[in-house]
């Protein structure tokens, strides 16, 4: 049986829509919509430190100039707006998730102070790593619960394995192995009762039936975490597919601090947003064919993801202002 394709955009408020971000949402919409699925759009907010002023306003304003619209979420404003983490964190849910893991052994309460977490830094080749110990696994139940009457400040770590390889697998990127012993006990819920990133991601991933994730390949290499999450919960892995970076043509990483990339100086720059949504579906990707000029309803027709290259793709605003005067 097929399942219905779901993709989301599940941007952090963080700043800019470079036109990484961008091809990261148009990817995802362009998956769901090939299929007829839907698209999911996601605000990850749980890291209040990270948050930037405006930067929702700015992430809704280029979807919508992009046309990316996406199908459903809550009930607001007598329309369904995204799902929000934070919105979605103050119903206790996360903690719920944890504990479930706690229940199954796969994850434990952590009462460590953060004078004991320093003591177990160590500096190897000039990096500064830090795996925890296990400790509070040894806690016993009722002293575990008795830290928690008394309000000991905690945090729930998953319990992972130190033997043994994790393996995970990429649709561009191929399979990626890692050591076990590199992965850590990573915390799931932080003190101030928030979901680090990567839990709620992962749990947020699973309810909403996500297929397909589509993501920068940053994440590449804390992905093989996510998939130890998965198999602690016993949930079904979604398609990943990380994308190549994006360069200017200097060949450094383009990124949200060059401002001169983001999707708003573009449209401040006179560019047709159709032009550059077409312009930044290719970069990365390419049709069958030699066609070059795609309106965003040809684009779904004929995104195919297997065609993503694995190579960086070069952003050229020459090419940008060819694109522009073709439409
Ligand atoms: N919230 C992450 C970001 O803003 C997205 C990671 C993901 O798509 O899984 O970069
Ligand atoms: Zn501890």
């Amino acid at each position: 049986m097929d399942k219905k394709i779901r993709t989301r955009f599940a941007p952090s408020p963080t700043g800019k829509m470079h036109v990484g971000n961008l091809r990261t949402a148009l990817y995802e919409y362009l998956i769901a919509k090939h299929e007829g699925g839907d698209f999911i759009l996601r605000i990850e907010d749980t890291d209040q430190e990270r948050y930037v002023e405006g930067a929702l306003e700015i992430i809704y304003n280029t979807l919508s100039l992009a046309g990316l619209e996406h199908d459903e979420g809550p009930d607001k404003d007598g329309g369904s707006g995204p799902y929000v983490q934070s919105e979605r964190q103050a119903t206790g849910m996360y903690m719920e998730y944890a504990k479930m893991l706690v229940e199954k052994g796969e994850a434990y309460y952590c009462f460590c102070d953060r004078e004991r977490l320093d003591s177990l830094k160590q500096v190897i080749e000039g990096k500064e790593i830090s795996i925890y110990d296990k400790h509070c696994l040894g806690l016993t139940k009722e002293e575990a619960a008795s830290n928690l009457d008394k309000g000991i400040p905690f945090v729930i770590r998953q319990n992972n394995p130190r033997e043994g390889q994790t393996t995970f697998v990429d649709e561009i990127y191929g399979e990626i192995s890692v050591d076990n012993s590199e992965l850590d006990d990573m915390v799931l819920m932080k003190s101030d009762g928030y979901p680090t990133y990567n839990f709620a991601n992962v749990v947020d991933d699973h309810l909403m039936k996500i297929t397909h994730v589509v993501r920068g390949n940053e994440y590449l290499s804390s992905s093989p975490k996510y998939n130890r999450l998965y198999a602690a919960f016993g949930w079904e892995v979604p398609v990943y597919i990380h994308l190549p970076l994006i360069t200017d043509s200097d060949h450094k990483k383009l990124s949200k601090r060059s401002g001169h990339s983001s999707f708003e100086d573009l449209i401040e720059q006179g560019f047709l947003s159709e032009a550059i949504v077409n312009y930044v579906a290719m970069l990365g990707w390419s049709p069958e064919d030699n066609r070059e000029i795609f309106s965003l309803e040809e684009l779904a027709r004929d995104f195919n993801y297997h065609n993503i290259s694995k190579s960086p793709a070069v952003f050229d605003i020459v090419k940008l202002k060819w694109m522009n005067g073709e439409y």
